[in-house]
Formats: structure tokens, C-alpha cells, sequence
């Protein structure tokens, strides 16, 4: 989609933080993380939210959502984490296009969903960290 900023991400006009990427899915920091570690998953191929997603993509996606998950509890590590995936401006939605939060948590540690600006050498930093295949 042309105006779309992940889809822009998806195919590398716009740089991200890259956490994974096969050839369906692309995992990436989020700019203004809730904690540290805050992961954005998509489906390179765009679709606006949950109900617009088409089965296969969405099983696809989970796949991958749950495997980020658990690279990042052992690899940043964390202690849990939150799945967030808001529908609809009503819901907080800002970005039209799937995507699924995945939220470290680490024990005793704040438990809000408050955005943080990122340091964008820290993001980049922790992404080169965190990198899989
Ligand atoms: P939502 O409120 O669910 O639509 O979340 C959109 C998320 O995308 C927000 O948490 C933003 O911080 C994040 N975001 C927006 N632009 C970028 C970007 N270029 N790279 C990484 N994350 C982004
Ligand atoms: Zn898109």
C-alpha cells in the first residue's frame, strides 16, 4: 500500500531496528517502547487490522510472534511478556497496518503501557543484540 509507513519497512524504503525477517514476516523495535525490548511483528504483505487479515497470513504471523517471543525471554531476557493488537483508532490503533506488540515485562518492573521516545543508538544497539534467523 503506498502511503503505508510499515509496508514502506516491510519492503526496506524506511529503515527500522530488525529484530527477524523471513520471507512473509518482518519483526522490528518499536520507536516508543513500553519497556525495553518492545517488539513490533508484521505481515510484509498489508492488511489493516485483524479483521481484515486473511487466515493463513494471521496463522503465519503467530508463528512468528510466538517465536520472537521466545527468542527475546532468553535472549534480552525478560520474565514474561504482554501480546498487544489494537483494532481501530477507537482502540489506540495509530498505524494501519496488522501489527502485533509483543511487550517484555521483568519482574518488579513497571507495568503500563505508557510509550517511551527511544534512544535511537540504544535501538540500534539492542536490535544488533537481539538479531536472529
Ligand atoms: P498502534 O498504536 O498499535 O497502532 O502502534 C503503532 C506503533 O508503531 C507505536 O507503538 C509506534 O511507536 C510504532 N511505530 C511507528 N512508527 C514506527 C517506526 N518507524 N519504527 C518502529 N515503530 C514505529
Ligand atoms: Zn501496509
Amino acid at each position: 500500500m503506498n502511503d503505508c509507513i510499515f509496508c514502506k519497512i516491510a519492503a526496506g524504503e524506511i529503515p527500522s531496528f530488525k529484530v527477524y525477517e523471513d520471507d512473509k514476516v518482518l519483526a522490528y523495535l518499536d520507536i516508543n517502547p513500553f519497556s525495553p525490548g518492545h517488539t513490533l511483528v508484521i505481515p510484509k504483505v498489508h492488511s489493516s487490522c485483524l479483521l481484515d487479515t486473511g487466515a493463513d497470513t494471521l496463522a503465519t504471523v503467530m508463528a512468528a510472534v510466538r517465536k520472537v517471543a521466545a527468542h527475546l525471554k532468553t535472549a534480552l531476557p525478560c520474565d514474561g511478556f504482554n501480546i498487544l493488537q489494537n483494532n481501530g483508532e477507537a482502540a489506540g490503533q495509530t498505524v494501519k497496518h496488522l501489527h502485533f506488540h509483543i511487550i517484555p515485562r521483568y519482574q518488579g518492573g513497571a507495568l503500563d503501557f505508557v510509550p517511551h521516545p527511544g534512544d535511537m543508538a540504544e535501538l540500534a544497539a539492542l536490535a544488533d543484540r537481539l538479531r536472529f534467523q
